[in-house]
């Protein structure tokens, strides 16, 4: 099973691919997780994406098709992966087709959860609280200023990726505002669908 979560930053993507990875077994890749670990590490790839994460903006398509392509290669990801928080630009849609296509491998589903954007902000503000009520590091991104910027690359970059797909009739929408087991039920059934 090979897939791809788009949805703007908030829409709860890391929340159902951690639930797929429990129940379908296989990897969720997420290019912020890779960043942050990355910038974690201090190593050239982090210390480039530091200041542009910090402020919201979106790091070059060159370094996180690299870490991309490096991570479809690792045995892990061989069993099937969930995508997330990539493709964020077209130039990453399309690199990603022609990575696939090199391996002999296409993608099973992409789906978007489609929301409203102003109750993201909102949303956003719980996961800082929540965060920090167990004690837990807030991330800077998740600050409120630093996530409307994050809206804004959405908006700018990386809502014309779902139209890529939908163009490719690749792409089923969910709505990412209903409950969290609700849009689980509904991702599991667009895999049922594509199964
Ligand atoms: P995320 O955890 O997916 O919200 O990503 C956190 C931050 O990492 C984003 O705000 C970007 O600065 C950077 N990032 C993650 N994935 C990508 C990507 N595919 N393209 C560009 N920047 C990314």
């Amino acid at each position: 099973m090979r897939l791809v979560l788009l949805g703007p930053p908030g829409a709860g993507k890391g929340t159902q691919a951690q639930r797929l990875v429990t129940r379908h077994g296989i990897v969720q890749l997420s290019t912020g997780d890779m960043l942050r670990a990355a910038v974690a590490a201090g190593t050239p790839v982090g210390l480039k994406a530091k200041a542009v994460m910090d402020a919201g903006g979106l790091v070059s398509d060159e370094i996180v098709i690299g870490i991309i392509a490096e991570r479809l290669d690792a045995p892990d990801a061989k069993n099937g992966f969930i995508l997330d928080g990539f493709p964020r630009t077209v130039a990453q849609a399309e690199a990603l087709d022609h990575l696939l296509a090199d391996k002999g491998m296409k993608l099973d589903a992409v789906i978007e959860l489609v929301v409203d954007q102003e109750k993201l902000v909102n949303r956003i503000l719980n996961r800082a609280a929540e965060a920090h009520a167990k004690g837990e590091a807030v991330r800077k991104d998740d600050d409120p200023v630093v996530f409307k910027t994050r809206l804004e690359a959405y908006n700018r970059d990386t809502a014309v990726v779902a139209p890529y797909y939908k163009a490719r009739g690749q792409l089923k929408q969910i709505d990412g505002m209903a409950p969290i087991d609700q849009v689980t039920a509904a991702i599991d059934g667009v895999l049922a669908e594509a199964a």
